[in-house]
């Protein structure tokens, strides 16, 4: 009986976790396409609409792959394409005009 309780509990435990990690990866997402939902002005939702988008560059970023060895020398770096570009915005509602960097990984 005791041992049922005991996976019982630890089920919900990660589960909960899971939850927990899941709404902080929504909560990134959703901060980082704000500026192209929400008007910075008269804070309307899905009023903006794209007027330009202007490609600024691509860089490239080393991201360590990481591996499940203690060895941190034995990770690799890989390196990942990004494109930078700015876009511009045009409020629907009140005609406020704004640019916001959006960073994409290729
Ligand atoms: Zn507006």
């Amino acid at each position: 009986m005791l041992d049922f309780i005991k996976d019982y509990i630890a089920i919900i435990f990660n589960l909960s976790l899971l939850l927990i990690i899941g709404g902080f990866y929504l909560f990134d997402q959703f901060n980082k396409n704000i500026d192209s939902i929400v008007c910075p002005k008269c804070n309307n939702w899905h009023t903006p609409e794209k007027i330009s988008e202007n490609q600024l560059g691509i860089f490239r970023k080393g991201h360590p792959t990481y591996s499940f060895r203690l060895d941190p020398r034995l990770s690799e770096v890989k390196m990942v394409w990004y494109e930078k570009s700015e876009i511009q915005y045009r409020c629907k509602n009140c005609g406020h005009e704004w640019l916001f960097t959006k960073v994409r990984r290729l």
